[in-house]
C-alpha cells in the first residue's frame, strides 16, 4: 500500500472517513499507526461506528484517545446472537453519557439468510427510537431492504437524517433517502469499474446527499484488493467519484465534508 502516493495526490486536506471500523481486530496492534497515516492522508476525523455492546467501551476510549475520531453506538443486524434486549437500555445510558455522534451501525440485512428477519426488525425500530429520543442521526447498514428501512424510518417519524452507509440501492432509493435526510456513503466499491449501478447512482445524486467512507478495515479499494482496508485509503474513494461525476476532487471534498460536518456535529479541524 502505497500511502505516499495517495498523500501527494489528495486534493483535499479535510477529508472524514464516515464509517471506519478503527476498533476492530485487524488494527488491534496498530491503530494508532492506521490513525496518525491517515490524517497525513487528508483524513482529519474519522466516525467510527459500533457493532456489539462487547466493544462499545473500547470504541469509546479508543475516541476519547484519538484526536478526530468520533463514536456511535449501536447493535449491528447481522450479529444477532450477540445482543440482547438489556443492551438498549445501556445504549440509551451511554449515550446520554458519552459525546457520541449517532446511533449505529444498526438496519436490515435480508441478504444474509441466516438473520431473522423478524428479530432484525425489532432490534432496528427499538434503536430508531432511542436515537430518535436522543435527538441523535442513525448509520445505517441495509442489504436487500432499502424500501422496508425507509417505509420503518417514516413510520416511525425518524426525522434527524443520518446515513446509508457503502449504499448499493437504486436511484430511486436514493432520493427517497435524501427526502428522509440522509446522505449515502460512497465507500471504495465505487473503484471497481463493473460496479456500473453504483456508480450511476452517485454520479446522479446532489453533492449535498453524498459523504465519504473507507469502512476499513472492509472493502479495499480497487488496486489494494484483498489487503486489509485502511482510512488512509480515503483519497481513492475520493478519486474514483471525482472521475464518475467529471468535478474537481477540492470541490467533492469540501463539500462531502460540510455534510459530514452538519450531519454528526463535527466542528472544525482538530
Ligand atoms: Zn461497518
Amino acid at each position: 500500500l502505497s500511502i505516499k502516493k495517495v498523500v501527494m495526490k489528495t486534493p483535499c486536506k479535510d477529508l472524514i472517513d464516515t464509517h471506519c471500523h478503527l476498533d476492530a481486530a485487524a488494527f488491534a496492534d496498530d491503530h494508532e499507526a492506521v490513525h496518525e497515516q491517515a490524517r497525513r492522508a487528508g483524513v482529519t476525523a474519522m466516525v467510527v461506528p459500533g457493532v456489539s455492546r462487547r466493544g462499545w467501551r473500547r470504541l469509546l476510549d479508543l475516541c476519547t484517545r484519538l484526536v478526530g475520531c468520533y463514536p456511535a453506538l449501536g447493535l449491528h443486524p447481522l450479529y444477532l446472537e450477540d445482543h440482547c434486549g438489556e443492551y438498549l437500555g445501556e445504549l440509551e445510558r451511554l449515550i446520554a453519557t458519552y459525546p457520541v455522534r449517532a446511533v449505529g451501525e444498526i438496519g436490515l440485512d435480508f441478504w444474509d439468510k441466516e438473520a431473522d428477519p423478524e428479530s432484525q426488525g425489532k432490534l432496528f425500530a427499538d434503536q430508531v427510537v432511542i436515537a430518535a429520543h436522543a435527538k441523535l442521526p442513525l448509520i445505517l447498514h441495509v442489504r436487500k431492504a432499502h424500501d422496508q428501512v425507509v417505509a420503518m424510518l417514516r413510520r416511525l417519524r425518524f426525522s434527524h437524517g443520518g446515513i446509508v452507509h457503502s449504499f448499493s440501492g437504486s436511484l430511486q432509493q436514493a432520493h427517497r433517502y435524501a427526502e428522509l435526510g440522509f446522505c449515502l456513503g460512497v465507500s471504495g466499491t465505487v473503484t471497481y469499474e463493473r460496479a456500473n449501478r453504483v456508480r450511476g447512482v452517485v454520479a446522479a445524486m446532489p453533492l449535498a446527499d453524498l459523504v465519504l467512507e473507507t469502512d476499513a478495515p472492509d472493502i479495499a479499494p480497487a488496486g489494494c484488493r484483498g489487503e486489509r482496508n485502511s482510512p488512509a485509503n480515503l483519497p481513492l474513494v475520493l478519486e474514483a467519484l471525482s472521475v464518475i461525476r467529471s468535478e474537481s476532487g477540492a470541490d467533492i471534498g469540501a463539500a462531502t465534508s460540510a455534510n459530514a460536518r452538519r450531519l454528526f456535529g463535527i466542528g472544525a479541524i482538530d
